[in-house]
């Protein structure tokens, strides 16, 4: 299974959470820019470590869903959101 990395680049967001319809980790966060809450998708328990910094979120996931971290990705119209496998 994939490890994988999601950062979100603060400055490159824009709160208009495309992001949220293509992964449910994707949530609102308390300064209207988009973070990732792990627990917040309804349907699949779901671990991963986050660190919410003031420039960057930087999340570390070790399962099968790097496609839906990929679609929010494309999904973001200011490409603040970068995916990069990190090995297994
Ligand atoms: S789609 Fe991009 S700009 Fe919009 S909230 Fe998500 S990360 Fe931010």
């Amino acid at each position: 299974m994939p490890r994988y990395e999601i950062t979100i680049e603060k400055d490159a967001c824009d709160g208009i959470f495309a992001c949220l319809t293509r992964d449910p980790r994707f949530v609102e966060g308390e300064d209207d820019l988009a973070t990732i809450d792990p627990g917040a998708d309804p349907v699949y328990d779901c671990e991963g470590e986050v660190a919410d910094t003031e420039r960057q979120v930087v999340a570390t996931f070790d399962d099968d869903r790097i496609d839906e971290a990929r679609q929010a990705a494309a999904a973001c119209p200011t490409d603040a959101i970068v995916v990069e496998e990190v090995g297994e």
